[in-house]
Order: C-alpha cells, then sequence, then structure tokens
C-alpha cells in the first residue's frame, strides 16, 4: 500500500486505512477546507481583510 500523493509506503494501520501517510493527511485536509472557501466564493485574503477592518 503507497501514499495516494507521495507514493511513498504507508507504515500505520490508520495511514493505510486513509491512503495517505500522516504528512499527507494534513496537506489533504487543507485542500479541503481551501475548496470550502472557494465553494463559499470567500477567498482567505477576503476572511483575512475581514479580521483587519473589525
Ligand atoms: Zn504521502
Amino acid at each position: 500500500m503507497l501514499c495516494q500523493r507521495c507514493h511513498r509506503k504507508l507504515k500505520s494501520q490508520r495511514s493505510i486505512e486513509i491512503g495517505l501517510g500522516p504528512i499527507c493527511k494534513k496537506k489533504h485536509d487543507r485542500e479541503l477546507v481551501e475548496a470550502e472557501f472557494l465553494k463559499n466564493q470567500i477567498t482567505i485574503d477576503e476572511v483575512l481583510e475581514e479580521k483587519q477592518v473589525s
């Protein structure tokens, strides 16, 4: 079983179940969050600007 992102061998049972190594899982999760921002048509920059205004 190899990581779907970097194609390295997965060592832990959990990683094998997910199909991603722990680092690639984090990157994958981050991409999901960014995709959610895009879906809502809000960019991370806009969120940061809102924080600066308030
Ligand atoms: Zn990987």
